[in-house]
C-alpha cells in the first residue's frame, strides 16, 4: 500500500469514476489512538469541498450528540468506507468499497479502537459482510475480523436519518450511549487522556 502515508492516503487512482468526481481524497480525522472509530459511507459534497468527513448537517448532528455525552469531535476518529466522493452522491459500488478496504483496514489496525461504530447501512454491511437491518439492529454489537483481529462493531443509524424520521433519534441516542460507555474499555486509549485534546 505504497500510497498511504501513516493514516493518510496521499494519492490513489484505483476507482476511475471517483477520481473524476472527487475534488480531493478525504482522509479520516481525529486522534491516531482514538478509543472510538466512527465509519461512514463516503464523502458528500461538503466533505469533498472541505476535506473532512461528516461536516455539514449530519456532521452537526453527530457533533451535538457527542457533545451531549461529554465527547468532542476531536476526541474521536471519524473516517469513511471510501475516501472519494461518488458522482451525484450515489452509493459506492462493491468494487469501490473493496478498492478502498485496505486503507480502512490499515487505519483500523493503526488506531486500534475499543469499538468501531458504523454509521448507516453501507458501512454496517461492508464491515460485517452481511445484510444488516440498521434500524432494527442499531445499538447491537457484532464482531468482525478487521485490522488484524476480531473487533467489536457497534451498529448505528446514520445521523441524517434523524432529519427525516424523528423516531430514529432514540435509536441513534441509544447506540451512542453504548459507544460512549465502551470508550476506554480497551485501556490506555485516547479517552483516558482527554485532557490532552
Ligand atoms: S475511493 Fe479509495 S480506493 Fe477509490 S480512488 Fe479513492 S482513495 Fe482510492
Amino acid at each position: 500500500m505504497d500510497n498511504m502515508d501513516g493514516l493518510e492516503v496521499t494519492e490513489c487512482t484505483r476507482c476511475p469514476e471517483l477520481v473524476d468526481s472527487r475534488t480531493r481524497i478525504v482522509n479520516g480525522t481525529g486522534p491516531a489512538d482514538a478509543d472510538l472509530l466512527f465509519v461512514g459511507e463516503g464523502p458528500g459534497q461538503q466533505e469533498d469541498q472541505q476535506g473532512e468527513p461528516f461536516v455539514g448537517r449530519s456532521g452537526t448532528i453527530l457533533d451535538d450528540k457527542l457533545d451531549a455525552r461529554g465527547l468532542a469531535r476531536e476526541d474521536v476518529r471519524i473516517t469513511n468506507c471510501v475516501r472519494c466522493r461518488p458522482p451525484e452522491n450515489r452509493d459506492p459500488t462493491s468494487e469501490e468499497l473493496q478498492n478502498c478496504f485496505p486503507y480502512l483496514q490499515r487505519e483500523i489496525e493503526q488506531v486500534d479502537p475499543d469499538v468501531i461504530i458504523t454509521l448507516g447501512k453501507v458501512p454496517s454491511e461492508h464491515l460485517l459482510d452481511r445484510d444488516v437491518a440498521v434500524t432494527n439492529e442499531a445499538g447491537s454489537l457484532a464482531q468482525a475480523d478487521l485490522g488484524g483481529r476480531v473487533r467489536d462493531v457497534l451498529i448505528c443509524v446514520h445521523p441524517a436519518a434523524t432529519l427525516y424520521d424523528r423516531s430514529q433519534e432514540e435509536t441513534l441516542d441509544a447506540a451512542l450511549d453504548k459507544a460512549a460507555s465502551m470508550a476506554g474499555e480497551g485501556g490506555g486509549g485516547g479517552q483516558s487522556r482527554l485532557g490532552e485534546f
